[in-house]
């Protein structure tokens, strides 16, 4: 069995596996992707230290990192089921995907998030080439040029208070006839000179010119009518998904499915951890994902030579 095994290639298990690989335990990676979303970031400019890179060159200095620590690691391995210890010190179980099953003392559990997608035409093909899902990423590359953000929930109205400091303009495009932000948030957003507020609006489209996006379109469902704004960015803010439908009935998650952790990283159950986007922890980047993924390794450590000798 594995002393530590982490669940979840990122930069959150990335960060677990060498922490706790270098107190010389033996250390397991099971990842359906090594690397996780920084595999999807073409530049990256807040990785502190590092002015400015980029994802896959990212992933592959993380990649060698691991491998300097005789990590095993197991890529392209998806976990389907956890079965935690029945008394504490036992022993978890991770099954795979593929059927086999994975034995450990303590499991770090950093299987991340998705962002939710509008799913409309043009989204896919101009993804990194004005449509972006995070602002505190890209917000800066788009100063003084038009934006537009999609969703008026707490992240959305975040997001466009956020940009109304860096860029032009922005459009806040929310599908309801309300937002659905805190009231200090929406009182804030009111507040600003340079965001139009639009409700009631489906976003139908974006629009480009085979490069960049130039646009977007929108439906107005009160009246059935089509629009198009132009633009140089999207935003789109309308839900991050953590990774945690195979976690449902053990450890304990919140209503929007992230897990639960405490201030070392320790889930509901004794000797599971976890890290990053797939936590509670707020603020999902890259060097927060590798932090926590790090605490997490060192609290495991910490709780399993707390353990009865073998
Ligand atoms: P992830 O990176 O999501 O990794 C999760 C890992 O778990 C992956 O290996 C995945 O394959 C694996 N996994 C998922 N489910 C399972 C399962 N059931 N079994 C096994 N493995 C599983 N942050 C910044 O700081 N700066 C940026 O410039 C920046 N740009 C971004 C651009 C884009 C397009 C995106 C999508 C995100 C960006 N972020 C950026 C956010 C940053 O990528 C995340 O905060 C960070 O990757 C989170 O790390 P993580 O390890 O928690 O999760």
């Amino acid at each position: 069995p594995f002393d530590v095994l982490v669940v979840g290639g990122g930069p959150a298990g990335a960060a677990a596996a060498i922490y706790a690989a270098r107190k010389g335990i033996r250390t397991g990676i099971a990842a359906e992707r090594f690397g996780g979303q920084v595999l999807d970031t073409m530049s990256i400019e807040n990785f502190i230290s590092v002015a400015h890179t980029e994802g896959p060159k990212l992933v592959a200095h993380m990649e060698q990192h691991v491998a300097e620590y005789g990590v095993d690691v197991m890529n392209l391995q998806t976990a389907s089921k956890l079965i935690p210890a029945t008394q504490v010190g036992g022993l978890h179980e991770v099954q795979l995907a593929s059927g086999a099953s994975l034995k450990a003392r303590t499991v770090i559990l950093s299987t991340g998030a998705r962002w939710r997608q509008m799913n409309v035409p043009g989204e896919e093909a101009y993804r990194n080439k004005g449509v972006t899902y995070c602002p505190h990423c890209d917000g800066p590359l788009f100063k003084g040029k038009r934006v537009a953000v999609i969703g008026g929930g707490n992240s959305g109205v975040e997001a466009a208070i956020d940009l109304a400091g860096l860029v032009a303009h922005v459009t806040l495009i929310e599908f309801d006839s309300d937002l659905r932000a805190d009231a200090v948030l929406q009182r804030k957003l009111a507040s600003l000179p340079n965001v139009k507020v639009v409700t009631s609006a489906m976003t139908t489209e974006v629009l480009g010119d085979g490069k960049q996006v130039t646009g977007l379109s929108y439906k107005d469902r009160n009246h059935d009518t089509l629009h198009q704004v132009e633009l140089e960015g999207i935003f789109v803010q309308i839900g991050l998904v953590p990774n945690t439908e195979w976690l449902t009935d053990t450890v304990a998650l919140t209503m929007r499915g992230e897990i639960e952790v405490d201030h070392r990283g320790e889930t509901s159950i004794p000797g599971v951890f976890a890290g990053g986007d797939v936590t509670t922890v707020p603020f999902k980047q890259i060097v927060i994902a590798m932090g926590e993924g790090s605490k997490a390794a060192l609290a495991a450590f910490d709780y399993m030579i707390r353990l009865a000798p073998e």
